[in-house]
């Protein structure tokens, strides 16, 4: 069997088990290396062979965006994860890293639960790690940090271990000021501040592939200063192969970012107004693979064979070839042609349908747009996706 119907099956096997799920974005500043970490993820999911032009090609699906270098669709990819002997299946979205392009992003919280901020270790946080870090705590959508390109402050700026913690701590500082200041009063919410102790900060080198968090370093048994000497003397590949990246992160995804049943009865009266009491406000809570079609349409692309294909999250039922269902805005209901989810940049059916709690990749629904409400039955719609393309000015 091919490597690609492999993966396909071990993803279709996970798909029904809702609490080995997790729907995560990567968002970041432009150019902070969000690319280069999906590149990492997917290769070490097994998705790719070790090189990044295949990943650009899966991820970058505009062509367009790799004339000019930049992300701007979102794309999505599902991938295979092990985490203390169990698998997991990663549903990720793509965000546009573009400032321009800030209703995409916001568009991609509303499928996943968590999302990975990904920030320059040498540029620090910018004014848009703060536009998607708004966007995503608005969303509820629960965040952890990765410090990249720490290379550069080893090989390139030649910083010493003091300095560079300064450095971590005041990047860790900046985005915990935000993540405090939007999550004090929010329901479902205790803490959500990153930390290196508590395993929701991770930091390396996304172009060269190694990665360390604290429990990583607790498994690998490599201190910092083994990293710094290792990559001091350029032993890159070893770092590497002893503490590689992807698996570092993917690691910190299954342990610290919520899975659709934990998610969705914070993130359901979030955004949606409708009645909570009803069988239909349950059935979207608890991720009810048997309930009613609920599903929020976060994305349209287009395919040269299949047309538009609707991408989106379900939050309720399962949805299946030749069902009717109800666009939210319109007056008729759209025949579902297929259903699948996609793997890289191609779209794998599923005759047996997606049920809830994935992210999936619908054709037929010819009268939805992104932020369109689809559903078995009528319903109040989901509140529409509100963007903030610049950081919002707070009164001092
Ligand atoms: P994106 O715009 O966030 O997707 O950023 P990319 O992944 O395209 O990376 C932007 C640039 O930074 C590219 O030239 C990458 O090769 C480079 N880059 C990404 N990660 C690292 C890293 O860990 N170390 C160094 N030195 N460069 C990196």
């Amino acid at each position: 069997m091919g490597r690609r119907k492999k993966i396909v099956q071990e993803c279709e096997k996970l798909m029904d088990k809702p609490e080995q799920i997790r729907n995560i974005a990567i968002a970041a500043h432009v150019d902070h290396g969000k690319t280069t970490l999906t590149d990492n993820l997917l290769a070490g999911a097994g998705m790719i062979a070790d090189e990044g032009e295949a990943t650009r090609l899966m991820m970058d699906t505009e062509e367009d965006e790799q004339e000019r270098g930049i992300t701007i669709d979102a794309a999505n990819v599902s991938m295979t994860h092990e985490y203390q002997d169990k698998n997991h299946l990663i549903n990720l979205i793509d965000t546009p890293g573009h400032v321009d392009f800030g209703g995409d992003v916001t568009r991609a919280m509303r499928a996943v639960d968590g999302a990975l901020v990904v920030v320059d270790a040498v540029e620090g946080a910018m004014p848009q790690t703060e536009t998607v870090v708004r966007q995503a705590l608005r969303e509820g959508v629960k965040p952890a940090l990765f410090i990249n390109k720490v290379d550069r402050l080893i090989s390139e700026l030649q910083e010493g271990p003091e300095e560079m913690q300064q450095r971590l701590t005041e990047v860790i500082g900046d985005v915990n000021e935000l993540i405090r200041g939007m999550t004090e009063d929010m329901d479902g919410v205790d803490d959500w501040t990153v930390s290196v102790e508590d395993g929701t900060v991770a930091f390396g080198s996304a172009l060269y592939k190694w990665g360390v968090s604290l429990p990583s370093m607790q498994e690998t048994g490599m201190s910092f200063g083994d990293i710094i000497e290792l990559e001091q003397d350029g032993k890159r590949q070893e770092l590497h192969e002893r503490t590689p990246l992807s698996d570092v992160v993917l690691d910190m995804v299954a342990k610290h970012f919520p899975n659709p049943l934990n998610s969705q009865p914070r993130r359901i009266p979030r955004v949606w107004r409708g009645d909570d009491q009803t069988e239909l406000a349950r059935q979207m809570r608890e991720v009810d693979d048997d309930g009613e079609v609920v599903f929020m349409v976060t994305d349209i692309s287009m395919d040269p064979h299949a047309g538009e294909i609707a991408t989106g999250r379900l939050f309720s039922g399962t949805i299946k070839k030749g069902q009717e269902l109800y666009v939210s805005g319109t007056a008729g209901k759209n025949r579902v042609q297929s259903v699948g989810i996609f793997m890289g940049g191609e779209r794998e059916e599923l005759d047996r349908g997606v049920p809830a709690g994935n992210i999936a990749a619908v054709t037929g629904l010819r009268d939805a747009i992104a932020g369109s409400t689809v559903s078995s039955v009528e319903m109040t719609p989901f509140e529409s996706i509100e963007h903030i393309s610049e950081p919002v000015i707070t009164k001092s």
